[in-house]
Order: structure tokens, then sequence, then C-alpha cells
């Protein structure tokens, strides 16, 4: 066996998932790639929300990379302009930017059996080959739009939450939002400051919890860049708790958590909106949201919480099936995103002309989340079921996969490798057992965890040390390999 030339390499997405292959990929001395990004920057999620008051529910600590720790978050969550700024100074650091080509949407991914390379299509109708793709364009990059009659014929200004427009001045407005989860928890306390009057339409009533989110003083900050040793330990501390606790499969830890949400509900002095607010759904069945500013700002008078359901939108108006009508100036649409396509977003072709919209029609999966079988060489960050924890971490995980990958090709051992369907059956099964055995996912919520075919695509069952612990060795017999 012979050291074979690297692999080229092609990275679709320069979010974290992308940024984190790239420094690694650097590191190992594989300089033969290419990063892809639709957008006009690094950064994937951080770039695109910039709803005021968007920032991380996984405390900073953790939700940065182990290559690179940060000090001087400015509170414990980070906003969104400190994680965005994160990701910049990766690229920039780690010598990143001169891989990155913007602008670059991959429509199609096309694999040659014969000559064992994949075709990428951008946007533009211009190619790219590699031998090696890396996907990690997320979860959240198709915004999910309601169906709402009339929607179209509004003719005030509308936008969605994760397309923020900066230009639109909501001062004095009348505004319509539509949908109270994750975004809108954020968003809302912040707008209701200055618009005239804010309508929230909520469908489901979500758990919020409070979130120990003091700023830093400049005391601490100077402590935390001359010794970092707390921040390190805070770091670990969350990780512990949250390796605990992200199976939501403990009920004593569940019931304490509802009582800390029904305490800050609490905060709200009017019964009859208290009551709405409150989930009837148990706590953990969809992603919990954490927020100190949600509940207080319906003590403002101009913040009303709508709860019968949308009947039509007319030119400028919201009218709910109790014929209700809120004439409104602006609508911002905070229905959150199409979360279950994952790879089959793009038109992607593997061996013998599979596509992955039909090796999927049950839903998105792969064998530890990052192959699937059927598409050679082709591996997935932030792939099916491996949303849980803070995903810095599990992205890590699965980067150091790929690598293990990436040497035996390196070192000319095989020149593809495809899973066998066999094996990522088996799997496949294993986590499905384990996520039906998760009470509260069971329940319905309306949450984003599932395929159109009823499957939970999204969710990781186990801790994160257990995914770390699955994806740190490569099982040689669980692929189907090609030689050189
Ligand atoms: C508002 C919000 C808050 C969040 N908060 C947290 C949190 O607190 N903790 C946590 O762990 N996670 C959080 N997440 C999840 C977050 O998406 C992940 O933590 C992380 O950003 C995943 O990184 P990624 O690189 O896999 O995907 P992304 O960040 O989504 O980046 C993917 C990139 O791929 C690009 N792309 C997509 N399709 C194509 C294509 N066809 N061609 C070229 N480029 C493409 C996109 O433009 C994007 O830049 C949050 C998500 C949102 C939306």
């Amino acid at each position: 066996m012979t050291d074979a030339p690297n692999p080229r390499i092609a990275i679709i997405g320069a979010g974290p998932g992308g940024l984190c292959m790239a420094k690694r990929l650097i590191d190992e001395g594989y300089d033969d790639f290419v990063l892809l990004e639709r957008n006009g920057g690094v950064g994937g999620t951080w770039y695109q929300n910039r709803y005021p008051g968007c920032e991380c529910d996984v405390q900073s600590a953790l939700y940065s990379f182990s290559f690179e720790f940060k000090p001087d978050w400015s509170k414990p969550y980070g906003r969104q302009p400190e994680i965005l700024a994160y990701m910049e100074h990766i690229a920039e650091k780690y010598g990143i930017l001169p891989h990155c080509r913007f602008g670059a949407e991959v429509t199609r991914a096309v694999w040659d059996d014969d000559r064992a390379v994949w075709t990428l299509t951008l946007g533009t109708g211009e190619t790219v080959e590699a031998e090696v793709v890396v996907s990690a364009l997320g979860m959240f990059n198709d915004l999910a739009y309601p169906d709402i009659p009339g929607l179209d014929t509004f003719r005030g200004t509308q936008f969605h939450s994760a397309r923020w427009d900066w230009d639109h001045d909501l001062t004095g407005e009348r505004v319509a939002v539509i949908g109270s989860a994750a975004s809108a928890v954020q968003f809302v306390p912040e707008i209701v400051k200055t618009a005239g009057q804010v309508h929230l339409f909520q469908r489901t009533a979500n758990w919020v919890l409070p979130k120990p989110d003091a700023p830093y003083t400049d005391e601490q900050l100077e402590a935390f860049r001359r010794d970092p040793t707390p921040l390190l330990a805070f770091r670990a501390e969350i990780e512990s708790s949250m390796n605990k606790g992200m199976t939501f499969a403990d009920p004593q830890q569940n019931a304490e958590r509802e009582v800390a949400g029904l305490a800050a509900i609490d905060l709200v002095e009017d019964p009859d909106v208290r009551a709405r607010l409150r989930p009837t759904h148990p706590f953990g069945c969809k992603r919990p949201l954490f927020a100190n500013t949600y509940y207080p700002a319906f003590n403002r008078p101009n913040l009303e919480l709508v709860t019968e359901a949308i009947e039509r939108i007319t030119e400028d108006a919201v009218v709910t099936v109790d014929g209700a009508v809120r004439t409104v100036d602006t609508i911002v649409l905070a229905t959150g995103f199409a979360a279950t396509k994952y790879l089959s977003a793009i038109d992607v072709v593997g061996r013998d002309g599979l596509r992955i919209d039909d090796a999927w029609n049950d839903g998105a999966q792969a064998y530890l989340g990052i192959t699937t079988a059927g598409f050679p060489n082709l591996f997935m960050c932030y792939g099916p079921n491996t949303n849980n924890g803070s995903i810095l971490t599990m992205i890590e995980s699965q980067v150091e996969h790929v690598l293990l990958h990436l040497e035996r090709m390196r070192s000319g051992e095989v020149a593809w490798v495809d899973v066998k369907p066999s094996v990522q059956a088996r799997y496949n099964d294993e986590v499905q057992a384990a996520i039906a055995g998760v009470n509260v996912w069971q329940a319905d919520c309306h949450g984003y965890y599932r395929s159109e075919s009823g499957r939970i695509v999204t969710q990781w069952p186990f801790s994160m040390i257990e995914f770390d612990e699955r994806t740190r060795a490569l099982d040689p017999d669980a692929f189907v390999v090609g030689a050189r």
C-alpha cells in the first residue's frame, strides 16, 4: 500500500460545521479543499439570523469550539453579533478564508461510479469536482412559511424573522408576529419597546425557562482573560449537566423544570393571559426555550397574546376564526424552519443513480448521522439524529470521525467508502428504539423533530459523551469500500 494523493474535498456550507471541518483539514495537512457557501460570509445560522435579541440558548462557555476558547463573552449566553464575530475570527485565524467561495450555492451533487468522483453543480451552472464531499449545510436554512389564505395579498411590510429587515423601522407600528417559539421569545420583548402595538399569534404555548444571564462585569472579564480556569470549569460543569439531562428521560428532572416554567409564567399579571401561556404538552416534547424577558413583556399594554387560530390575511389585517380583525402595518413570520430535509434540500444522486429523495422516502437517516448508504464519500456534519446538547460539541465529534475516513484514503487503503445498508438499518433501529423510550417526545406538540413520515429524524437520544465515544473509532467492517 502506498500513500495516495490527498483527495479533493468540497465542503458545502461555511457555518460552524464547515468551519470546524476546514480548520481540522488544515491541521491535518489536507490543503486541496474548497468551502462552497451560498451566503456572502461565514457563520451560517449566526450570519443569517440577525433579529433583535438573537442569542444562544446554550451557554457560550460550551457553545464554542474546544480548539478556540474565548474567555470574554459579554455574558453567559452570547449574543448573535459576538457569536458571528467569533466564527469570523476562526475563519481568519486558521487560514480558512482563502478556501471559501461565497455566493456559491450547491444545487446538485452527482456521484460518478466509474471515476469515483462527485460533481457539484452551483446555482451559476458552474461545476466543481471532488473525491469527497462534506455536507455542512445545517438544519435551519430552509425557512418555513405558514399556509395562511391571503398571506400573499398583504400590502404592508412582511418578512421572516430569520431574514430580519433592518431597513424597516417598527417604531410606532402595529405589528403581527405569527409564531411564538425560539425566535419570537427572543425578539418580541425587544420590539415591544418601540412598536405601537404587537399582536402575538400563538399556536402552541411553549415552555420558556429563565436563565442566569447577567452580563459579566469588566472586572470579571479582565479576571477571565488573566486566568480562564473558572470559565473552563464552568464549561465542564455545563457539559456534565447537559450530558445528564439532554435525553429528557428523567421524570423527576422534567417535573422540576415544569415547576420552574410555571413559576416563570406567574410573572404575567393577567390571569387569562397566564392561563393561555401555560403549555399543554410535557416539558421536553419540543426544544426547551430560555428567556428572561419574554413573560414580563406581557405586562406591557402594547403586547397582545392572540390564541384564536388565524383564518385569513387581508391586504391590511389578520383575521382570526372568531371574526376579529386586527389591522397591522407589518407582519413578522416567526414560523421557523423546514428542519428535517438535511441533504435532500439539494438534488443528490449517488451510486447507480440512487436519488437521496428516494433513499430517504421514509425520512432522513444516516449511520452515526454522518454517512448514508448509497452515497459514497459523502459525509455529513449535523446530519440526521445528531441534534441535542451543544451542537458545536456534536459537530466536533462528527468532524473527527470524517478525518478517520480521510486517513484511510490518504494512506491508499481505500478510494471510497459507503456504509452497508444493513449496518445503517441496525443503527437506526437502535436510535429509533431509544427515541421511542423518551416519553415526552411521543406527545403531540407541533415540534420540528418529525419528518413527514412521522419518524423523529432530528434528535440524538443519548448523551454528547456517548456520541463522541461512538464516533471516535471507525469500524472498517461497516463499509463497502472501493480500491484505488
Ligand atoms: C436562531 C437560532 C438559534 C440557535 N441557537 C442554538 C444554541 O443555542 N445552541 C445550539 O447548540 N444550537 C443552536 N442553534 C442551531 C445552530 O444551527 C447550530 O448550533 C449551528 O449553527 C449548526 O452549524 P452548521 O454549520 O451545521 O449549520 P448552519 O449554521 O446552518 O450553517 C450552514 C451553512 O450552509 C450554507 N448552505 C446551506 N445550503 C447550502 C447550499 N445548497 N449551498 C451552499 N451553502 C449552503 C448556509 O448558507 C449556512 O451558511 C440555533 C439555530 C438557530 C436558527
